[in-house]
């Protein structure tokens, strides 16, 4: 994967370093627990993760510590390469449909925990996009889990997992969100899964068009795309749910299987085309 040429935008909030949740308003790990609203965490059940607490703190501690901008080492540059590519490319296709691009989807970054608009965030459930401040959240040991436990190599993946959150804040700007709710949000066909593989097919778009659209400053090869679908094949949830619990149960999918997260990646890929990425519409997923 090239990228090191490609343009940065500075749209990331860097929050590491603010000696974990303590810091950034009151969110002690211990004692523990976060409030999760409406988040789209990726590839592990938000069920499983959460529980309830009360707010605490003050949310301006954060705001007033964080540095925005392109961070200077190499993970966070990365991010902000991805994120602003991503951005770009969603802000054409909007533009081509006469639709405006209102907001690019930022990025915090973050070690442990922190303060988000849906509550208090924790590394444990990975990145995740909070709806209601348009943001995705990202503690960058989570490449290391990526790599380590789910088997998925490669700065290609890192990117696939960015951009199903970006895919995520186009939903919420398209507003499905409401719609896959009004579906149920566990089981084979429920809205969950089918707003989770329409993410999965958005990242497949962008990775379509990222390339003409860095005007070449970003691209990638074939191998790129195969870490991609073996991302999205680790992060299914039957092979979560095997790994995890030693059997796959459908009634509590909310991301759709290996080969389907596959399927739609690809499928969003091939076609370079929102229009392909109907899962709401699909007959079979
Ligand atoms: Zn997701």
């Amino acid at each position: 994967m090239e990228w090191r040429r490609a343009r940065r935008s500075g749209n990331i909030e860097d929050r590491r370093g603010l000696s974990g949740g303590a810091a950034a308003g009151g969110i002690g790990i211990a004692g523990a627990a976060a409030v999760l609203v409406g988040v789209f965490v990726f590839g592990i059940d938000p069920q499983e993760m959460l529980s309830i607490v009360s707010g605490q703190g003050d949310p301006a501690a954060v705001q007033q510590k964080a540095v925005v901008g392109t961070p200077e080492d190499d993970a966070g540059q990365f991010v902000d390469v991805v994120e602003t590519s991503t951005n770009e490319v969603w802000s054409s296709l909007f533009e081509a449909d006469g639709a405006a691009y209102n907001r690019p989807a930022g990025v915090v970054l973050y070690d442990n925990a922190t303060r988000t608009g849906c509550g208090a965030g924790q590394a444990a459930m990975g990145p995740f996009y909070c709806p209601a401040d348009q943001k995705i959240y990202l503690d960058l040991t989570f490449w290391q889990e990526l790599e380590g436990e789910f088997g998925a190599k490669g700065e290609f993946a890192r990117a696939y997992v960015l951009a199903h959150e970006v895919g995520h804040h186009v939903q919420g700007l398209q507003n499905t969100m409401d719609r896959a709710k009004a579906m149920g949000m566990q089981g084979e066909t429920s809205g969950a899964v089918r707003l989770e593989l329409q993410a999965d097919c958005y990242a497949g778009v962008w990775a379509a068009r990222a390339s003409q659209t860095s005007g070449g400053r970003l691209a990638f090869t074939n191998q790129d795309i195969e870490d991609g679908l073996k991302a999205a094949a680790a992060v299914g949830d039957d092979t979560i749910q095997r790994r995890t619990q030693g059997q796959v149960v459908p009634d509590a999918f909310t991301h759709g299987t290996a080969a389907q997260r596959m399927r739609w990646f690809r499928k969003g890929y091939d076609a370079g085309d929102p229009i392909s990425c109907d899962t709401f519409g699909a007959d079979r997923l």
